[in-house]
């Protein structure tokens, strides 16, 4: 019987991209196959739970009756979520009709045999800043062709940490041939004080490089 790696499932508020401030009930699976200095969910590395695919449904669709919505939005993040692509398939195979769904992925790992189930996928792909090396956090040669077919789906959200992050994202828009209406500037942040001032360099680097600002919400209202 297949089964998922859960850190947690909970109901909050999309913090970040380009649904932020939505209600959202939140699927964080275990596991990643990066490791960001600046990683804020280091606790997913490791699994809290190991459930089955019935489990999981029942979970997430006891917290869609209390959203009182009909087709609430459930965000599968991590960790890096594509590691259980499988379980993950069978999951929302069974309930994608009663959500709006969004995959976050770090990019490193093919989205194609997948992304049917998704309405939205942000692709976060990890700088040099991150302290990952480069064979590692190489985005999956398979966006190029997944872009062709479904662009208007996918959106990328880079964390910005330092000034020279740019040239990299900037590198990366064009290699992809990504619209900038698509990419999405956030600071990288661990307190409410770093976010304030990391804010203002995404500020200056978007004004200056036509791409959006994301906030971090749940830095701002200091909620998860
Ligand atoms: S890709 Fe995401 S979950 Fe994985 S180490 Fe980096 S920030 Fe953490």
């Amino acid at each position: 019987m297949s089964r998922l790696e859960v850190s947690e499932i909970f109901t909050s508020f999309q913090g970040e991209g380009p649904l932020a401030g939505r209600r959202a009930i939140f699927l964080r699976l275990a596991r990643c196959n990066l490791r960001c200095t600046w990683c804020d969910t280091k606790y997913a590395y490791e699994p809290r739970y190991v459930l089955t695919i019935d489990q999981v449904r029942k979970i997430i669709l006891k917290y869609r009756e209390s959203m009182m919505q009909e087709r609430p939005l459930l965000v599968v993040t991590g960790g890096e979520p594509l590691i259980q692509k499988r379980g993950l398939r069978s999951l929302l195979e069974s309930i994608k009709e009663m959500f709006v769904t969004q995959l976050e992925t770090n990019g490193t790992i093919d989205v194609s045999d997948i992304i049917e189930l998704f309405d939205y996928v942000v692709v976060s792909p990890k700088l040099a800043s991150s302290g990952n090396p480069p064979e590692l956090r190489k985005i999956s040669p398979t966006y190029r062709k997944v872009l062709e077919h479904y662009s208007d789906r996918i959106f990328f959200k880079f964390v910005i940490d330092r000034l020279d992050d740019i040239y990299e994202v900037e590198s990366i828009v064009r290699e992809l041939n990504i619209s900038r209406g698509k990419v999405f500037l956030m600071p990288q942040c661990r307190s409410m004080e770093e976010h304030v001032e990391k804010l203002r360099l995404v500020y200056k680097l978007a004004l200056m490089y036509n791409y959006s600002i994301s906030v971090r919400l749940q830095y701002v209202l200091d909620i998860r």
